[in-house]
């Protein structure tokens, strides 16, 4: 039952970097924004997981840091003065009357609309958690952790990374000469990541700058009241170590359940939904989805590629929102930024 009922032109679920550009994109044809996101800050996979690593593929920005992205956009944004709901979950949609929709946060804010566009990633998206008795406390202290604010904040702890991908081989270089030691737990001798990443840290491993604990597998945690103390490690031929720590670190991925999205009558695929992709259009009249969470022939999960579909998905929801006015292409040289002056 919802507690409180607000009204706007479009609901956005997820302030990833694609669902923050269409505050952008909707904007700029003059409509006004409601942003949802169950985590308690904006960014989606930019700002929960990769901070500090540095993004080569937005346009315009040879470089840029995920999280400075996330802060240009937020910037970019602010014209419109979007309304945002942090830290609450859409988990229902449905009709709300004739050409509106219905959003519904796991708070109780119910958010009508006359078109609804799901940025939401790869759904309520959670690490991949591995599976240690008692695992709970020691999360709940952060001594186990599945991202990394910033790399200063491990300065001087003992730091175990388990997982053999981009993330794991990516924090070992970037933690080692910070943390007071680094060891990499992986099941076998190969990594997932960029070669040139693995070929530094295998440099980085035989100078004795970072322990690579090789081929072992996670067993058990060891800490009172979730402080870590060690990490024992165990591979599939019975061999056991016992690895001082302050901070465990695993990298398994995420987990991609869609949540309550798989409930909402949009045709899947994979765990993602079917667009148009020419409107970033659902199965469902009025519902668009972008970003990583949008499926359709050719699709690439990238950022940019996401910005795009959010300035499609403006285009084809413009007439939900204004039955009666003719939308007519213009640059943003033309239009400049245009203030959203209607209550
Ligand atoms: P996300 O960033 O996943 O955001 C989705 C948001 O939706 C989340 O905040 C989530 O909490 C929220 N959400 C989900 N369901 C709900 C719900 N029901 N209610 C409320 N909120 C909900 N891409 C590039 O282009 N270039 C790169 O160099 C690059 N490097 C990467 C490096 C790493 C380590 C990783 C993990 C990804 C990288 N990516 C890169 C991919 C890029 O981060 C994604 O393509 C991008 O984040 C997708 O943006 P999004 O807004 O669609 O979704």
């Amino acid at each position: 039952m919802a507690k409180e009922r607000v009204h706007t032109d479009v609901t956005i679920i997820g302030a990833g970097p694609v669902g923050l550009f269409a505050v952008f994109a909707m904007g700029m044809l003059g409509m006004r924004c409601h942003l949802v996101d169950a985590l308690e800050e904006a960014g989606g996979q930019c700002a929960a997981l990769y901070p500090d690593k540095p993004i080569y593929d937005i346009p315009g920005y040879p470089e840029i840091a995920a999280g400075a992205l996330i802060e240009r956009l937020r910037d970019q944004i602010a014209p419109f003065r979007p309304a945002c709901h942090f830290g609450q979950q859409i988990v229902a949609v449905a009709p709300a009357g004739e050409r509106r929709w219905r959003a519904t946060t796991s708070s109780g804010l119910a958010i009508e609309s006359a078109a609804i566009v799901i940025a939401a990633g790869c759904g309520a998206f959670g690490a991949n958690r591995p599976p240690l008795e008692g695992l709970a406390a020691f999360e709940g202290t952060g001594s186990v952790r599945y991202a990394v604010p910033q790399a200063r904040d491990l300065a001087g702890k003992r730091v175990v990374i388990a997982g053999g991908g981009d993330s794991a081989v990516d924090w070992a270089l970037a933690l080692a000469g910070t943390a007071a030691r680094v060891t990499v737990v992986h099941r076998r001798d190969k990594f997932r990541a960029a070669p040139e990443n693995v070929r530094r840290l295998r440099a980085l491993a035989a100078s004795g700058a970072v322990d690579l604990a090789i081929p072992y597998q996670l067993a058990a945690l060891e800490g009172e009241r979730g402080a870590l103390e060690a990490v024992h490690v165990a591979s599939l031929d019975g061999a056991a170590r016992r690895i001082a720590a302050d901070i465990l670190l695993p990298f398994f991925g995420l987990a991609t359940t869609l949540g309550p999205i798989a409930e909402w009558g949009l045709n899947l695929e994979r765990n993602r939904i079917q667009v148009d992709p020419a409107t970033a259009a659902t199965n469902r009249p009025g519902l668009h989805a972008i970003g990583d969470i949008a499926a359709y022939p050719g699709k690439l999960k990238l950022i940019l590629a996401g910005f795009s579909e959010a300035a499609m998905a403006a285009r084809a929801i413009h007439p939900r929102v204004f039955p009666d006015r003719e939308l007519h292409f213009e640059y943003s040289t033309l239009t400049g930024v245009p203030a959203l002056n209607r209550s």
